[in-house]
């Protein structure tokens, strides 16, 4: 089972390091499929390769991931264990946002490897990959840490971890989120170690029924939000426009919307988007 997922996942790493579907293609040195291993329990995605991700060919590496890497560690996990990726998986040349077209073009990528790995909770992080995974769920400002629940998938919408970098207040906000991502694991957790009911007999399902009632779910310790709009097959959503409460984070851009002053300047070599 977990063999035949590592080989699934595998062969959509395989298609995404040779495609060409969009233009993106043309300047990657290449492409980043992902990383993490196919039995995740979590997957976090961002929006797409920065400079660095882009040469060495692993996402959230530098600056971002480190921020991302330390996240994970302060609840107990280890960065290893996350299935880790992007909404597209080429980098926009100068960190710029990626085209409506070009994430249409890479969304099945993403979908694939939702499908395969199946994890317990899926971190969105920051507002691009959020209107991509929960399009018209609203602003990352007002849905960080929650859980969001659509179709059979649980999802938390986190700031992305360099947003943190340029605006120092969000890291204490991504930590408490984080608290509540590992409350989220638990319980789901919990969920999975729930004995299955007893194979009931043919002609004796009323009485072997009533005699072992399944155990009843732990209660959720945040009001779970469900979406109105329920379709996990609905086509690619096009990008979200930028929040005003959500920092600037791509130095690359010849305009960026209002820039945060940066508390710490970091090097020049960790200001691509991850
Ligand atoms: S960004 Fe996605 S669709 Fe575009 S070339 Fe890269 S893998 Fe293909």
């Amino acid at each position: 089972m977990q063999s035949g997922a590592a080989d699934a996942l595998a062969v959509v790493h395989e298609h995404i390091l040779v495609c060409t579907d969009c233009p993106l293609h043309l300047k990657r040195t290449q492409a980043v499929p992902g990383t993490g291993p196919a039995g995740a329990r979590i997957m976090a995605v961002g929006e797409g390769p920065g400079e660095t991700e882009d040469r060495l060919g692993r996402p959230f590496v530098g600056a971002a991931g480190n921020v991302l890497t330390k996240l994970l560690e302060s609840i107990g996990l280890r960065r290893d264990d996350i299935y880790i990726t992007n909404v597209v998986k080429c980098r926009p040349p100068g960190n710029r946002d990626p085209e409506p077209a070009e994430m249409e073009a890479c969304s099945h990528f993403l979908d694939a490897q939702i499908e395969i790995i199946r994890p317990d909770v899926i971190l969105i992080l920051g507002r691009h990959a959020l209107a991509r995974l929960l399009p018209g769920a609203g602003g990352i400002s007002g849905l960080h840490g929650s859980r969001v629940v659509r179709g059979d998938r649980l999802y938390v919408p986190l700031y992305h971890p360099a947003a943190a970098l340029y605006q120092g207040s969000l890291m204490r906000t991504l930590e408490d989120d984080m608290r509540k991502v590992r409350g989220y694991l638990d319980e789901a957790e919990a969920r999975r170690r729930q004995p299955l009911p007893a194979a009931v007999p043919e002609g004796r399902a009323v009485a072997s029924a009533s005699a072992t009632p399944p155990a009843a779910p732990p209660p959720p310790a945040e009001p779970l939000l469900r979406l109105a709009s329920d379709e996990p097959d609905e086509p690619a959503p096009r990008l979200a426009p930028p929040e005003p409460d959500e920092p600037a984070l791509r130095l690359g851009s010849p305009d960026p919307v209002e820039p945060a002053p940066p508390s710490e300047p970091p090097g020049r070599d960790q200001l691509s988007l991850f």
